[in-house]
């Protein structure tokens, strides 16, 4: 794309949190944006706010960048020509571009008190003016004057000075088309507070100009700061960059995302198991589709097909149903020996079935095991339970009440458990072919239906009637549990 030369563009997390799910789709929008357009990707820290930053903060979201696996090309940690990427670290860097914007007549000091605002902004009520904003008394103060003021240490603040006869402002944005707004409307807001520190709209402007960004993709919570914005960019003297505002994500009953609907930072979402892969996949459809259709998208295929025209204005719904879905697609797609390695073994150790660092058995029965489980697996930490028969003592595995009722309190239980017992005790072979060839003729032997017979051996093994595969079950369970399982179960069999 020619108009994309060059692309640099930004994520600029104020470190007052830890990287929520809104925070986190709108990286993965600027790094696949910088990625699919050759540009630079560029993480800046807006720690401004000191009360509500902290380098806690900083390094939770620097972690959750990298399991997002989200690298950049410039910022903390890597470097960059265009630094500081801490807007701690620029506070002379605005002072400066403040103080020029006054030197040049296009910003001014503004000594009102806020009790005077406060009176103004009443009389302007009370007369029913539809402007209820500042009323420019500082703008036309000498400057000398001024500056004698601000010399004698006169509290001030720095106003921008919107220029007469600008007329609407309008964001061009790539996501949300046209967007006017009235340039009286916008006030002479304030760029420099009079405790010495700049607003928002300034500090972001005077970053994002000086490092040259390009496109700014960001939460359209910020689309009417925009206007501000460009008025600061003109000031500066600097182009004015790419608008994309990227929705809202909200929950599914159509209210903005948060707590009430479970998890909101991307940490919560590591730990509950979920894939970082199956992560990125679903956030960045979130309001993007290359095509209407996929909803498996490989990084590759983000990274390399990701546009801001396929950006969809209207909010966007975080469902985690959709979300297990496509974490349990991309589970399906391990081959079984990495989903032992990759899930099932870690979730077993984190979850003390297996001594700490040790494996208890041979790489085949994970195998095993891993094959058994990862069809019915849609989130990694749902192996433990599914597992956990298998490391329970014979004489103490604990029964499903509802399964033993169902199925061993029934007439013909211990008939079957009898003979599936003996079936299996003159087995040479422990493997699921084998086991299955075993029990195959037992129903038509018995005279029962095949639910009648299958069904009490998985109580007695398992626990309850939900397993994979009986052969499966049975060959990973081991023969002698097997049968010492069976023996204890048909006590409970009619
Ligand atoms: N630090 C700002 C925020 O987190 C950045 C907004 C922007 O991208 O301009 O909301």
């Amino acid at each position: 794309m020619s108009d994309n030369q060059n692309v640099r563009v930004r994520f600029a997390p104020s470190p007052t949190g830890k990287l929520h799910v809104g925070g986190a789709r709108t990286a993965i929008y600027n790094w696949a944006f910088a990625r699919a357009t050759g540009g630079t990707f560029i993480l800046r820290i807006d720690d401004t706010d000191p009360t509500r930053s902290t380098d806690e903060n900083t390094q939770i979201i620097l972690r959750a960048m990298r399991w997002l696996g989200l690298d950049w090309d410039e910022g903390p940690e890597v470097g960059g020509e265009y630094g500081p990427y801490w807007q701690t670290e620029c506070l002379p860097i605005y002072r400066e571009a403040a103080e020029r914007l006054v030197a040049e007549g296009k910003a001014y000091y503004c000594f009102c008190t806020p009790e005077k605002l406060e009176a103004d902004r009443k009389a302007a009520q009370e007369r029913k003016d539809t402007f209820q904003g500042y009323q420019r008394t500082c703008r036309n103060i000498d400057p000398a004057e001024a500056q004698a003021r601000v010399d004698a240490g006169e509290p001030y603040t720095i106003r921008i000075k919107v220029p007469d006869g600008r007329g609407d402002v309008i964001v061009h944005d790539a996501v949300h088309g046209d967007v006017t707004f009235n340039a009286r409307e916008l006030d002479d807001f304030i760029i420099f507070r009079s405790d010495g520190t700049p607003t928002y709209n300034f500090a972001t402007v005077v970053d994002d100009a000086r490092m040259g960004i390009t496109h700014i993709i960001r939460g359209d919570d910020h689309l009417s700061n925009t206007p501000r914005q460009i008025m600061v960019y003109e000031a500066l003297g600097a182009p004015t960059p790419v608008f994309a505002h990227i929705s809202m994500i909200l929950g599914t009953d159509g209210k903005k995302l948060s707590k009430r609907h479970g998890a909101t930072s991307v940490e919560e979402y590591r730990d509950a198991g979920y894939l970082s892969d199956a992560f990125v996949n679903y956030l960045s459809l979130l309001g993007w589709a290359p095509d209407g259709e996929s909803t498996v998208i490989s990084r590759e295929r983000l990274a390399s097909e990701f546009s801001l025209d396929h950006v969809s204005k209207n909010p966007a719904i975080m469902d985690p149903k959709k979300l297990d879905f496509i974490n349990g697609e991309y589970l399906h797609a391990m081959s079984d020996q990495e989903f032992a390695d990759e899930v099932l073994i870690p979730e077993l150790h984190s979850h003390d079935l297996e001594p700490a660092g040790e494996c208890l058995h041979e790489a085949a029965w994970y195998d095993l095991l891993a094959a058994a489980l990862k069809p019915r697996t849609t989130l990694g930490p749902q192996v433990v339970d599914q597992a956990a028969f298998l490391y329970e003592d014979d004489d103490e595995l604990e029964y499903d009440e509802k399964s033993v009722k169902k199925w061993l309190a029934k007439a013909g239980a211990r008939e079957a458990l009898q003979a599936a017992g003996e079936a299996l005790a003159a087995l040479d072979e422990w493997t699921p072919a084998a086991i299955e060839a075993a029990l195959d003729p037992l129903p038509e032997q018995l005279g029962m239906g095949k639910g009648k017979v299958f069904q009490p051996i998985r109580v007695a093994v398992v626990g309850s009637a939900a397993s994979p595969g009986i052969g499966e079950t049975l060959a990973l369970a081991g023969k002698d549990h097997v049968l010492a399982r069976i023996e204890r179960a048909k006590e409970l069999a009619l």
